[in-house]
């Protein structure tokens, strides 16, 4: 999708450039968001910029717009992008000066965001996914949607790797959530799913989950479980913005039940698309 955004400047592509002193390109200082767009519309798109400010400032940087401006540039974007069924990335650095780890005081916050046509995973929403079981190796500040992500990117390496979709990370035998969603067991007619600490990133799929599993009578415990637990779940998988609710058939060797797609999932997903639709409009393609 030709056009980029930087800072307030709508550019071509081929014209963006990176400074190679930009904080966000030596040390990974910067956050970002992914928002998914449905018919030329964002979901949760407020969430998703709150978090944004949420997230910035956890890392003391000062975001060189306002949510209204924000929001107006991405609108922007979609539109020359003519952007239907896809992704906004977008992210903030702290900007460029020379070479030091302390913050620097005169810099300038760097935004840049792109569009990108992204289909809804259809196929593997319906059929279920592979996932491996890894360490968490992360640091403890999982909550910042930090551009740091080497940890995310060795366990999802790993996984496909092992010809897995996503990598469930735990801590000393306790899942925290996968290497870039968040992870859920059913068992019974409870959900259980790590609570939002310092120790997992507060998915905005995560939350809409939890609201719809109210609305289809499924109960929700906001509580840690072991990797025992995982397997022993009736139900499990992962969500994720791109992903959404994505079941997890198979954990390492071994199937999830019957390695089909649950009853109370396959309730979620729906209720997901209904909310989608709700807010976005008609969905290109459904389970
Ligand atoms: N946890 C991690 C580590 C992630 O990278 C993501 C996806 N960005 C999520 C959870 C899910 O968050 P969201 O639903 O907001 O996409």
């Amino acid at each position: 999708m030709g056009t980029i955004l930087v800072n307030d400047q709508f550019l071509d592509r081929e014209n963006g450039s990176v400074d190679i002193e930009d904080r966000g390109y030596q040390f990974g200082d910067g956050v970002y968001e992914v928002v998914r767009v449905y018919g030329g519309n964002m979901f949760t798109a407020k969430e998703h910029l709150e978090r944004l400010f949420e997230s910035a400032e956890k890392i003391h940087l000062t975001l060189p717009f306002t949510y209204d401006e924000l929001v107006a540039r991405l609108e922007k974007l979609m539109e020359v992008n003519q952007l239907d069924t896809g992704i906004i990335y977008l992210q903030v650095t702290r900007g460029s000066s020379a070479r030091q780890h302390h913050f620097p005081e005169q810099t300038k916050a760097v935004l840049t965001a792109y569009t990108k046509e992204v289909a809804r995973p259809v196929a593997d929403m319906t059929a279920g996914v592979k996932a491996i079981i890894t360490d968490d190796v992360r640091w403890l500040r999982c909550d910042i949607k930090s551009l740091n992500l080497l940890g995310n990117l060795l366990a999802k390496q790993e996984a496909v790797s092992k010809g897995g979709f996503e990598a469930v990370l735990h801590r000393d035998g306790t899942v925290t959530e996968g290497s870039s969603s968040n992870v859920f067991i059913i068992s019974g007619d409870t959900l259980y799913t790590h609570p939002a600490t310092n120790l997992i990133l507060n998915g905005i799929t995560r939350r809409e989950i939890l609201k719809l599993c109210k609305e289809i009578g499924l109960s929700v415990a906001e509580q840690a479980f072991t990797l025992e637990a995982l397997a022993n779940a009736d139900e499990v998988f992962m969500a994720s913005t791109t992903a959404e609710v994505m079941p997890l058939v198979q954990l390492d060797e071994t199937p999830v039940g019957n390695g089909k797609p649950g009853e109370w999932t396959q309730k979620l997903q729906a209720a997901f698309e209904e909310a989608v639709q709700k807010q976005c409009g008609s969905l290109a393609q459904t389970i």
